[in-house]
């Protein structure tokens, strides 16, 4: 059968989740190998009797209405290989972006590391793979002509801050508000913000950093100079997005907060932070205390006002002033309601 080559690299014609696989697969046979997918790539694949995915190069209008097609048409790196017509990113003229290369998982070297041995060829090929995405994206990439490859359509990112007009009934709020378009202003370290790979990664990371810091506003105990928050109260406020899955990925915020002499550290309670598919957990297992803290200071010149304590000032008064629409409101910077 002809090899099927998802827009990020991944080999549909291979994967377990497909339509194609399940042509291939008995079904008596489908219990042990969803065992080696699982033991390999973690996760355990959909039931055989399940018709199978597509593929992501069907268009949105011919996928299923299953809901498992929600992730593909989330997708922002087949969403930008659609919107550049490119088969997939090796003929990218940006490849390798950093929203390919943050996505590189599956590698044989990571996965022989997550399991503790060696993946030997076989296992490589019936297994791995399938989603080795930049290795698969690099050998496609060596075999192309210059005048095969195309560069990407760019988009420039769009501001939704609403202009204040009028002064603040508390004259601190100035400051922080400043502080705070300065970084709906930036890019949050995203590389490739004028892709649509790039800008819909931006748009994630928007909406979990404005996320965390009203959390942190609303929810965060101020001792002295210091801002502390649990990650009890973090995961009970957290929603509609997710807690970061790991201390790196806590990292990413972390430094992007520091460009703006905001500074986090966390300190880790449990040394059973990580759950067996690696997820950071919330709570210590068994108990009800939080299986890590954050605490936060800025730099001295921030201080005057204090930065929380305002912080938490005008989070609480959006709270009162715009009731459940508070967030949305200070997320786009709408502090109308905290004007004269
Ligand atoms: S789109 Fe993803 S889940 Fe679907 S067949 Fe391709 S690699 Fe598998
Ligand atoms: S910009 Fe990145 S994600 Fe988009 S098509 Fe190019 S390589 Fe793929």
């Amino acid at each position: 059968m002809e090899q099927i080559i998802s827009r990020c690299g991944n080999l549909c014609s291979e994967c377990p989740w497909s339509i194609y696989i399940r042509k291939k697969i008995a079904k008596e046979d489908w219990e042990d190998y969803s065992k080696e997918v699982k033991k390999y790539l973690g996760f355990k694949p959909v039931k055989y009797e399940w018709e199978g995915c597509v593929g992501c190069l069907t268009p949105n209008e011919e996928l299923p209405k299953d809901p498992f097609y929600n992730f593909l048409k989330k997708c922002r790196t087949r969403k930008c290989g659609n919107y550049n017509e490119v088969n997939n990113c090796a003929y990218c003229g940006r490849f390798p972006c950093a929203n390919t290369v943050a996505s590189n998982n599956f590698t044989r070297e990571k996965i022989s590391e997550k399991i503790g041995s060696i993946i030997d060829d076989e296992t490589y090929e019936g297994y791995i793979k399938m989603f080795d995405a930049m290795t698969n994206l690099k050998k496609i990439r060596s075999s192309l002509k210059d005048n095969e490859i195309k560069n990407p359509k760019t988009i420039s990112k769009k501001t939704d801050i609403i202009k204040l007009k009028g002064e603040f009934k508390n004259k601190n709020y100035r400051r922080i508000y400043e502080k705070l378009i300065e970084i709906a202003n930036s890019n949050l370290g995203i590389i490739g913000i004028d892709t649509i790979s790039g800008y819909e990664q931006y748009l994630l990371r928007k909406d979990i950093l404005w996320k965390f810091i009203w959390i942190f506003g609303l929810y965060g105990n101020i001792k002295d100079k210091e801002l502390i928050i649990d990650s009890i109260t973090l995961y009970e406020n957290r929603k509609p997005v997710s807690l970061p899955k790991n201390e790196e990925e806590w990292k990413l915020y972390f430094d992007i907060l520091t460009q703006f002499g905001i500074f986090s550290e966390l300190e880790i309670k449990t040394n059973k932070l990580y759950t067996p598919t690696g997820y950071m957990r919330f709570k210590v297992p068994q108990t009800n205390k939080p299986a890590y803290i954050i605490k936060m200071k800025v730099n001295p010149n921030l201080q005057e006002p204090q930065f929380f304590k305002i912080l938490n000032e005008i989070t609480s008064e959006l709270q009162i002033t715009t009731g459940k629409r508070a967030f949305t409101y200070f997320k786009n910077l709408n502090f109308h309601s905290l004007l004269k």
